[in-house]
């Protein structure tokens, strides 16, 4: 049993996985949402296990309220009162210019991650502001800094998806500041994860496009994972509504 109980969505892979091993080995419980990869969720969940941490793997797609509400009442009931929210869950859909992109791409990447950071910051907020019983708590959105970059020729739309959450992290912040909940965001740059290929359709982009880094190469999970966590923990406690870059300076 921890004091600090976390949910991780999109825990099952990449960014939120890294970050759910992490927040484990740092002593918290961790419930990690996943979409369909059960398999991969399972894996996660068996690390946090081996860290000494209660772990949680629940089928939640985060651009569903129901869904989101259902993962929240969850946690509660298995693990606690919830004290940190990694909105991480995402994808970009196959690469394409904005006037030829499929709407269901489209629609279903802003869906995750818009609608998803929203319905589960709100969940979250219900729960740990003071204003509502709680004992406070951190959450952490996981932007890009395709929100700056616009990402022309890639994917505009996940891009301003991206501007819509560092809007989200700022004034989120702000409404609870006095609450005690702390909300920020983390901007990564290339990432080595399974996202380029697997959802944009990017075959070997992390290598191709190191050079565009001015650090000449792309970053690793753990190294986003060590801003979230980080902004998470109370050694942030003066830090709010911030958006944290991790991208070797692109
Ligand atoms: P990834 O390796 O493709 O992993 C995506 C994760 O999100 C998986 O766990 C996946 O679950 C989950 N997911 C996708 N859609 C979901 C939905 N609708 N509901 C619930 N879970 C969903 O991606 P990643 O690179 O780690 O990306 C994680 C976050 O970092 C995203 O928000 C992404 O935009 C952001 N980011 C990534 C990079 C990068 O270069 N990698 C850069 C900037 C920002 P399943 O395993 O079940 O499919």
């Amino acid at each position: 049993m921890s004091d600090k109980i976390a949910i991780v969505t999109g825990g099952s892979r990449g960014i939120g996985a890294a970050t759910a091993r992490m927040l484990a080995a740092r002593g918290h419980d961790v419930a990690i949402s996943y979409l369909s990869n059960a398999d991969a969720a399972a894996a996660v969940v068996r690390d946090i296990e081996a860290a000494g941490q209660r772990g949680l793997a629940v089928q939640c797609d985060a651009a569903s309220e129901s869904e989101t509400e259902r993962l929240f009442e969850t946690v509660d009931k298995k693990l606690g009162t919830l004290t940190a929210l990694v909105n991480n869950a995402g994808l970009t859909g196959k690469v394409d210019r904005l006037d030829s992109a499929p709407a269901e791409t489209i629609r279903t990447c802003i869906d995750a991650s818009v609608y998803g950071t929203i319905w589960a910051s709100r969940a979250a907020v219900r729960r740990m502001s003071t204003k509502f019983g709680g004992k406070g708590g951190a959450i952490v959105n996981v932007s890009s800094i395709a929100s700056k970059l616009g990402s022309p020729n890639y994917y505009v739309w996940y891009a301003a998806a991206k501007g819509a959450i560092d809007s989200l992290t700022i004034g989120l912040a702000k409404e609870v500041v006095k609450e005690g909940i702390r909300v920020n965001a983390v901007a990564p740059g290339i990432i080595d994860t399974d996202i380029h290929e697997v959802s944009s359709g990017l075959a070997g982009r992390v290598e191709k496009e190191a050079h565009l880094v001015p650090m000449g190469r792309a970053g690793t999970p753990e190294e986003v994972a060590e801003g979230i966590v980080w902004l998470l923990s109370d050694a942030a406690s003066y830090v709010t509504a911030e958006i944290l870059q991790i991208s070797g300076a692109r």
